[in-house]
């Protein structure tokens, strides 16, 4: 019987080691990433990069013959939480969101010739890219209902639409586009997905649109979102990624892992996020005695270390289906953790914040940045709410009405059925009586 919870001795000496890199080399660059550019960072990051490569941590999840370690979702969601605890960290490794997914869709369903132009060069570093599905005009949540289109123009396409929250899209190189090729097929096979230089005339980046992450006005930073304009974008054949309407299929693995990775994320920025509440709690002092003292800190402390122990079993063992028995065999699980750790993240930061008062108000301590960025994991990936009804409608799916609607637990239906079984038994005791 196999149920076994210990890290191989291997993998534990390398998150130890990226454990260390992290916080020394990647630490550091938070207090003064406001005043370095894109390409002071890009400098920043080179050797660093280097180093995890010589470490065989490059864009470990892709696997050995596309560059990358083929680790599993188990390991890489132990390598996320660490890399989660700093926003720069997964730059560092060659898995910084949006790339990671996209390198994985273009690995799944890249053409090689789309693969030597797109993939080996966003592996590498040397691209940047962004996945363009959300619209102002329709429901992200619902994605049936996307309005971008992609008309056949001879041999390939012409792209319209309207798109926003492409994150690093006004940094990228090119972007994956999903637009809707097939408007008569069932819904899940309307859309598909482009590759689309965003040099290609037609194509505007609008705007990077301020967010309560980051609500100063800026453009063509790494984290930002953009607003795009696609109007009249000639696309070649060799742009369509995979078989048209297929972008929904595509879409579900590439979005099945990188749920898993954001949980994981999720849990080093938690993790740092608790450090700082209990570190609070060893000094400050009110009505006699240290914040530690008061029950309700404690109660802060004791949940928050549940929650984030129920989170990281939850993710892990969705890792493991994952591993084990697929991606669609682990769709419950991924739901279930991407409602309860955004909902962790959220508690855990907002308990810190509260401990250090106005002084987790203020930027003086990254409290306030944390708690910002915990409100969109509410959302991206989709919203809470789809992923409660997901899990709710397959929950369901292993129920049915009882008999006349009498609930099976009835205790009067039960106790009639319990007679019956035990007659003989009941008879007896009543003639002993
Ligand atoms: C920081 C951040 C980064 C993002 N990055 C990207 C990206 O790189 N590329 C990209 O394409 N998109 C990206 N998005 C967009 C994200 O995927 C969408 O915001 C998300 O899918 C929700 O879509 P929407 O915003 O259109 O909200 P809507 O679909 O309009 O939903 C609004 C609200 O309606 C409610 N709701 C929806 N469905 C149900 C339901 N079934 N039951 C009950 N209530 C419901 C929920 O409360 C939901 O929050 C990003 C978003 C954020 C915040």
């Amino acid at each position: 019987m196999a149920w076994d919870f210990s890290t191989e001795p291997e993998f534990e000496e390398q998150l130890e080691w990226m454990r260390a890199f992290v916080r020394e080399e990647i630490w550091p660059i938070e207090p003064v990433v406001a005043d370095l550019d894109q390409a002071a960072l890009d400098r920043i990051y080179a050797p660093l990069q280097e180093e995890v490569k010589r470490r065989g941590l490059w864009a470990a999840h892709l696997p050995p013959d596309l560059g990358g370690q083929g680790f599993g979702q188990v390991k890489l969601g132990l390598m996320h939480e660490i890399l989660g605890s700093s926003p720069f960290a997964p730059n560092a490794f060659g898995n910084q969101a949006p790339d990671s997914g996209n390198s994985e869709v273009l690995a799944l369903a890249g053409s090689d010739e789309q693969k030597e132009r797109w993939l080996h060069p966003l592996l590498a570093g040397d691209l940047k890219s962004a996945f363009s599905m959300t619209e102002p005009e329709s429901a992200g949540s619902d994605p049936t209902d996307l309005r971008t289109h992609a008309e056949r123009d001879g041999e390939g396409w012409v792209l319209n639409g309207h798109k926003w929250f492409s994150s690093n899209a006004s940094i990228a190189d090119f972007l994956i586009v999903m637009a809707v090729t097939e408007p008569d097929a069932r819904p899940h096979q309307r859309a598909s997905m482009f590759i689309v230089p965003v040099d290609t005339p037609g194509v505007t980046i609008v705007r990077d649109v301020p967010t309560m992450e980051h609500p100063a006005e800026s453009f063509g930073k790494l984290g930002n979102h953009a607003e795009i304009l696609y109007e009249d974008v000639h696309l070649g054949p060799e742009a369509l990624l995979g078989e048209a309407g297929a972008g929904f299929l595509i879409a579900q693995h590439r979005l099945g892992p990188g749920r898993i990775h954001h949980c994981m994320r999720w849990l080093g920025v938690s993790r740092r996020a608790f450090d700082m509440l209990c570190e609070r709690a060893t000094y400050r002092r009110a009505q006699g005695s240290v914040l530690g003292d008061k029950q309700t800190v404690q109660n802060w402390i004791a949940d928050s270390a549940a929650q984030m122990q129920a989170a990281r079993l939850m993710t892990l063992h969705a890792a493991w289906v994952m591993d084990t028995q697929g991606a669609s065999a682990a769709r419950k699980e991924i739901s279930l953790i991407k409602f309860y750790g955004a909902g962790v993240l959220h508690d855990v930061v907002d308990r810190a914040l509260q401990i250090h008062g106005a002084l987790g108000y203020s930027t003086d301590m990254p409290l306030e940045a944390m708690y910002r960025y915990a409100r969109a994991a509410r959302f991206y990936d989709g919203p809470d709410e789809v992923h409660r009804q997901s899990v709710a409608r397959q929950i369901l799916r292993g129920y049915e009405p009882p008999p006349d609607e009498v609930p099976s637990e009835h205790v009067p239906t039960r106790r009639e059925a319990s007679r019956r079984k035990f007659a003989d038994l009941l008879e007896a005791v009543t003639a002993n009586d």
